[in-house]
Order: structure tokens, then sequence, then C-alpha cells
């Protein structure tokens, strides 16, 4: 879908929804219809859109303008004085001007304290809460999308192969996290895609560990989670390794995650509801006996956020559709030992997936500084 038939899909939303009109403000809607993608800022909003039945106008002050004009030429510029401030300013006059009277907002994205000052200044219009409209019709993504997010892919698996040739006992966990920053960014990543994830040993229980300065020590596992930005799209990759022979338990947890996964990958197909998805591998994990070690769902979608739709977790009712992204990520978490998580990106299809991550899956390294 081009960004015209994005705003024109948001439109229909609207029509459906009784509104004249719509605020954009988070950015990576603000991207994905106008192509404008202000810095991310948590606390401040540098640029709005406001879309209504026939009008795609964008609010911005100077700092922004001449980008915006070169990203959205398909909107309307409105300058505004400072954003955030400025537009509080500017709105009761546009909406007067465009004749919106229900006018809806982004809840999920909206500050509580901005939403008092910005519903104050428009007490002629009704103002009404929306949710996930935008990130509805993102969830499918289009053969450019997909495209930027097979490169993101790429850069994620040729780091991890890199970091198999790196990494050793002794290196810290942030040492290693650097080093697969480092070679991201030179590779052609904007930026990481998150706070990368090297968990040593028991760290690796923790699902979402932080890296730290604890040393990695020859057998136990390390749990490396790893992702790019390319054209403002992500990847999310996790690998599970083990510094040296595996012992009896890695081997067990390893090859029952790695089933787990199998299954997903193998029974997953366009219209199923994420649940099923999620089932698929908790099931063969349920019945090993570690159910209560996979804390987390299957997986998530990636796109312009590392997470955004669809989910396949335990109670997930969305529907996996074909042109969605998922991971697939079964993990399993035992405290003081550690973990085991492999995780692959693949985009559904109708009659199962496309399987886009192809770093390797052998678990056992036994790199020059281990033997
Ligand atoms: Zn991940
Ligand atoms: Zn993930």
């Amino acid at each position: 879908m081009n960004r015209k038939a994005r705003v024109e899909e948001l439109r229909r939303m609207l029509n459906e929804q009784g509104l004249d009109g719509i605020l954009i403000t988070q950015p990576q809607n603000s991207l994905y219809l106008s192509g404008f993608g202000p810095s991310v800022q948590p606390d401040e909003i540098e640029g709005a859109l406001f879309i209504t039945e026939d009008d795609s106008i964008l609010m911005t002050d100077f700092r922004y303008l001449e980008q915006a004009e070169r990203e959205a030429p398909a909107f309307r510029l409105f300058k505004v004085e400072r954003a955030d401030e400025g537009m509080v300013k500017a709105l009761p006059g546009l909406l007067e001007g465009v004749g919106a009277k229900r006018v809806g907002f982004e809840a999920e994205h909206l500050t509580f304290a901005r939403y008092q000052k910005w519903a104050s200044a428009l007490e002629g219009s009704e103002w009404v809460p929306t949710s996930g409209l935008v990130e509805e019709i993102r969830a499918i993504k289009d053969q450019d999308e997909i495209e930027a997010i097979r490169k993101a892919v790429a850069l994620a698996d040729e780091t991890y192969a890199y970091l198999r040739e790196y990494i050793r006992p002794g290196l810290t966990e942030r040492e290693v996290a650097w080093e697969a920053e480092v070679y991201m960014r030179q590779g052609g990543a904007e930026k990481i895609a998150f706070d990368l994830i090297i968990a040593g040993g028991p760290n690796g229980a923790l699902p979402h560990a932080t890296t730290t300065e604890r040393a990695l020590r020859e057998g136990e596992p390390v749990v490396i989670d790893i992702g790019a930005r390319v054209e403002s799209y992500h990847s999310d990759l996790t690998r599970t390794l083990y510094l040296g022979e595996p012992d009896a338990r890695f081997q067990e947890v390893y090859a029952l995650v790695r089933r787990a996964q199998e299954s997903a990958l193998e029974g997953i197909r366009g219209g199923m509801k994420g649940k099923e998805a999620d089932g698929l591998a908790r099931q063969v994990i349920e019945e090993a006996g570690y159910g209560e070690d996979f804390g987390h769902g299957l997986g998530h979608g990636v796109g312009l956020a590392v997470h955004e739709k669809p989910r396949a977790t335990k109670r997930s009712e969305e529907e996996l559709q074909p042109g969605m992204t998922l991971t697939v990520e079964p993990g399993i978490y035992i405290t003081g030992w550690g973990g085991v998580r492999i995780e692959d990106m693949v985009v559904i299809r109708e009659e199962g997936v496309e399987v886009l991550s192809r770093a390797s899956k052998e678990p056992t390294l036994l790199s020059p500084g281990i033997l």
C-alpha cells in the first residue's frame, strides 16, 4: 500500500467511527502515513498530522519545515509557532476552517497532561479517544516494507555470524554488546533496534535481561538477542550459544526449544489466531514438563516498531493475516541456571510462513578461546 492508500484506509476507518478527523501524534504512525518522521522524543511532540475526509495537514514548526516539505509532499504544511504549544494555539482555527467537530486522538500516545491542555483549547469540539487505527493498517506490510525488513534481518544475521567468531569466555556482556552494535552501525544500520541483550549463565534466565559487566564463562549458555534498524524498519533475532561442550541439561532444553520453534514454524498459517500459533510451540514445551518456564508469548509483529501488531500470545484473538510479520521465539528460563531462546522473523503467507532469519542454530561454540 502506498502512502495515499494508507491515508484512504484511515479515512474509511474515520467514517466507520463517525469522526470528522483525527490527530496523529505517534511518530511512527506519522512516518507511515506521511513520510515525515520527526525525531522521537518521548516527552515532546515535534509534529502532528491532522487528517480529515478531504484534507491532509502536517503541523510542525520552523525546525522541521524543510524536512517536512521534502518528506511529506502529499501533505499541506501548516506552520505553528513551536510544535506542541503552538499546535494547541493553532488547532481551534484549523478545526473550524475544515469544519471538524468530532475529532479523534491517539489515546495510547497522547499523555494525560497533554490531553487536558488540548481538550481545554478545543472546547467547541468533541475529543474522541481512538486506539490502534493506524497500527492496524501498519500490521500488513507491502513489498517495499518487506524489502527493508529483509535488509534489517540480513544485517542481524551477519552480525550474529560475526559474534560467533568473536565471542569467548572472559569478555563481559557489555563488551560483546558493544562489539555487536559497532558491527551493525558499520554494516549500515541507522541504529540498533533496541538495547542488545547478551546474557550469560544465570542472567539468561531473565527474558529481558540487560547487559552487565559480568564476564562470560566457559560451560554456560549465552542468550544473544540483537536487531538493527534499516530504512526505518527493524529486525529482531535471538540465538543461544553454549560456550564449550554442552552438558546434558543444555542439550535437553535446547533441543526442546528448537522442537517447539519448529512446530510453530511448520504449523503457522494465514488466518490462524495469535493464540493458536502460540499454542503450537507451547504445547511441545508443556508436554515436556517445562510449561511454567515459558513465561512469555510466542511472538510479535515487527516493522517501524520492534513490537507491534499482531501479538501471538496465550490469549491473543488477533488474526494472523498474510503479509504480517511475526517473530517466533519460544524460550525456557530456569532461575539460577540460565535460559534458552531461539527467535526467527517470518512473514505470514496464505499456506504457511516465509522464514526471513538465516542465522545458524548450531548452539555449540568451540572457539579458539575455549579450546
Ligand atoms: Zn528479540
Ligand atoms: Zn522479539
